[in-house]
């Protein structure tokens, strides 16, 4: 007896060590600490361009984690801002690189979720305006399970060989704080990736799963400002006039016939005027209209198009409403706000599925449709989406919400909801599985 027990004994500890060293069993270990983690970071939110505290706690749990960390990383265009981007580098030996992104800014939206933890958090804005302050967007629970991530992998350093570049950005909600980094030399510094994996939580899909979209998952973003001029005069007497309000009206509605017109209807585009502003009193017709157009598409040849179409709609309504050629509208695509539009490499991104599937249950990991949303991850990739990327969504809404939701009940509230919070549990643990499981079969030795 005593013969076979030493073996079994010797069988059974070492079973016992080989589940511990699961990506699962580390992400249950570290769960109480990142829940810590993250319910002080939700309750200290920092807007864009103004995540001091924030990437200083993401910096120094990096660092604990056995990163090399630089932190206050980054430029913007914009002067006076300072740039609190984080880059943490694991080298593991000779390998492949690869990149994982978390954002780390907040909004300026009241927080309504009524949660212990809530923020009361008021700031000024970089107007000068005071405002609320609330982690709507869930980058809270993004920074609690990257930290997760590089502890876990930290710890399975025998699974993987190269160099982790973790990377905590800023001022994703703007759209400038990936190019801040990338401005600074974020692939010259550092060591450029071979892949780049990105994530979010998703305010539809039901906590305990992943879910992951091939090709395009989110749109170009483009900012347009039209400014549509007229000649202005008295309203009884319109004749003597030109009504930039009546132009304004028609090019709003023209701005439609891109769409539905112009457009192959297999390129998804959206263009919606969000704002529009003019004149001052009944009785009178203005000088002027001001409008703000959000455009969406996925491919560059048709954000071409859409672009050079909404300024010849603009200029062709105007000849035909008889404007004078000095009063033409000026369209202008504000090209600084411009977020590219992101690609999940199909190759890539199928691999990582099945890697999901294969730890978490092929009910747990599911495709979804992409959306005519944005966000800056795509930078990590270009240009021309050559750095093979995955930006993949982790479910953070009670599944008993969802169901009464679709029977009728109450609406999910959405992502930069005052209402939304992500469910921190499994939300952040499927989180560290999710990116621990892509990295070890990306870097596997
Ligand atoms: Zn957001
Ligand atoms: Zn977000």
């Amino acid at each position: 007896m005593k013969f076979f027990i030493a073996p079994l004994l010797f069988l059974a500890a070492a079973c016992f060590v080989r589940a511990d060293e699961t990506p699962t069993q580390l992400a249950e270990q570290e769960l109480p600490s990142l829940l810590a983690i993250y319910k002080d970071i939700h309750a200290h939110p920092e807007l864009s361009t103004q995540e001091e505290r924030t990437s200083a706690l993401v910096a120094k749990e990096l660092k604990a984690a056995g990163c090399e960390v630089t932190d206050h990383f980054g430029k913007y265009e914009m002067p006076g801002l300072t740039s609190y981007g984080v880059v943490g580098v694991m080298k593991n030996g000779d390998g492949p690189t690869v990149l994982v992104r978390t954002d780390m800014d907040a909004l300026p939206v009241e927080e309504a979720t009524g949660l212990p933890y809530a923020s009361k958090v008021t700031t000024k804005n970089n107007d000068g305006k005071e405002v609320h302050v609330m982690h709507a967007c869930g980058h809270d629970a993004h920074m609690a399970l990257f930290i997760g991530a590089a502890r876990v992998l930290a710890k399975l350093k025998d699974q993987w060989h190269g160099t982790l570049v973790f990377v905590g950005q800023p001022a994703e909600e703007t759209g400038s704080g990936a190019k801040a980094l990338l401005a600074d030399g974020l692939y010259t510094k550092f060591p450029k990736p071979n892949f780049a994996i990105g994530f979010h939580d998703n305010a539809e899909l039901e906590t305990g799963k992943i879910a992951y979209v091939p090709g395009y998952v989110q749109a170009n973003v483009d900012s347009v400002d039209i400014t549509v001029r007229g000649v202005g005069g008295h309203g009884a007497y319109p004749h003597k006039t030109k009504d930039p309000v009546v132009l304004a009206a028609q090019i709003v509605l023209g701005l439609q016939t891109i769409v539905s017109r112009e457009n192959n209807p297999l390129d998804p585009i959206v263009i919606t005027v969000g704002s529009i502003h003019g004149g001052t009193k009944h009785n009178i017709i203005s000088d002027e209209v001001k409008m703000q157009v959000t455009v969406r598409t996925y491919k560059a040849e048709v954000r071409k198009h859409v672009l050079d179409a909404i300024a010849r709609v603009a200029k062709g309504m105007a000849i035909a409403g008889g404007f004078p050629e000095d009063k033409m509208p000026i369209v202008k695509v504000e090209e600084d706000e411009f977020t590219p539009a992101t690609y999940n490499n199909p190759e890539l991104t199928a691999r990582l599925a099945k890697d999901w599937k294969s730890v978490l249950g092929d009910g747990n990991v599911v495709q979804k449709d992409p959306t005519m949303g944005g966000e800056d991850f795509s930078e990590f990739s270009l240009p021309d989406h050559s750095i093979p990327a995955c930006d993949f969504w982790i479910g953070a809404v009670d599944p008993a919400k969802i169901a009464a939701s679709e029977k009728g009940g109450e609406p999910l509230p959405s992502l930069h909801s005052p209402k939304f919070a992500p469910v921190p549990e499994p939300t952040i643990k499927i989180g560290v599985i999710g990116v621990a499981t892509a990295v070890l079969d990306l870097m596997k030795k």
